[in-house]
């Protein structure tokens, strides 16, 4: 079916009926939507247990004022978290993201001096060593330094889980050169690709969402609780950018702002009408302390 579907269009091109619209890539990324309960639907097709807690650890900061994070904000003093977050099931747990290396957090704070937490980032180590996978937000250097130049990348490799979004950014385009792969060391990595959503476990889906970068992706992940999480990457660094729906003004990042525009209407939308959903950004120290004091989200991994 799917093979004489695509001999037709291929006809109808040839014949020049199909408008270029309708030749986009399905990856565009504007106007970006997505349907909660087509969301749940998906994080509900896997079998099985489903999470019990969500950890998240901090292991570096950096200091910028907040009206980089969120435009039309006062240039106030405002910490971003470097952060992991692991999501523990019954028989093992998943991280999302791997943070970064000393000299990737010096080259992202672009000559200033941040803390960044040496024993935290042990622990990060020792946390991507012993879990089952692990899976990115997105391909920026404070994600995905942790598993392209680490000394455990043999061990790693075959649990990370990488979109082919993601791998064309770090194959092409990546925020830093040095974390530039070749198609060859992508294969080294497990890869996948979807359109719109993605089961990926029992109560958790992908949800593509390209904006901030290429790859980005959200992650809807319910526990067994029946609380549910929506871990937002870097659509807003911090939640007040989803409260004012009023995105980053940093000149450094180059995004799709439409689609983050569209992004923060809907993480708004959600906020006002899902009482049980949590939506965690991944750099607001504030949101994480706030989350991690109401038991929320665990404050150290396991
Ligand atoms: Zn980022």
């Amino acid at each position: 079916m799917k093979r004489a579907a695509i001999f037709l269009s291929v006809g109808l091109l040839s014949l020049g009926l199909v408008s270029r619209a309708q030749q986009a890539q399905p990856t565009s990324s504007s106007p970006w939507s997505a349907d909660i309960t087509e969301i749940r639907r998906t994080a509900a097709l896997i079998p099985g247990r489903k999470a019990s807690r969500i950890n998240v650890l901090k292991f570096a900061e950096s200091h910028r004022t907040k009206n980089f994070s969120v435009k039309g904000e006062p240039a106030t003093p405002s910490v971003q978290a470097r952060t992991v977050f692991q999501v523990v099931y019954p028989d093992g747990y998943v991280m999302v993201d791997a943070g970064m290396d000393e000299p990737m957090h010096k080259q992202i704070g672009r000559g200033a001096e941040e803390p960044y937490f040496a024993e935290q980032a042990r622990q990060v180590d020792r946390a991507l060593r012993g879990a089952r996978a692990i899976i990115f937000t997105h391909e920026h250097g404070d994600q995905v330094t942790g598993v392209i130049r680490t000394p455990y990348l043999a061990e790693l490799a075959p649990k990370t889980i990488l979109t082919r979004a993601q791998v064309r950014t770090l194959e092409t385009t990546p925020q830093f050169p040095d974390l530039r792969i070749t198609e060859e060391q992508a294969q080294r990595y497990h890869i996948i690709d979807y359109d719109h959503y993605m089961a990926f476990a029992p109560g958790w889906a992908l949800i593509k969402a390209a904006g901030h970068t290429p790859g980005s992706q959200m992650m809807f992940i319910a526990l067994d609780s029946g609380r549910e999480y929506l871990l937002i990457g870097d659509a807003a660094w911090h939640m007040d950018s989803v409260r004012k729906v009023s995105g980053k003004d940093a000149p450094w990042i180059v995004e799709d702002t439409a689609a983050v525009g569209d992004q923060l209407k809907w993480l708004n939308t959600l906020t006002k009408t899902e009482n049980n959903l949590v939506v965690v950004a991944s750099h607001d120290d504030d949101e994480q302390k706030d989350l991690v004091a109401r038991k929320l989200l665990g404050g150290k991994l396991e």
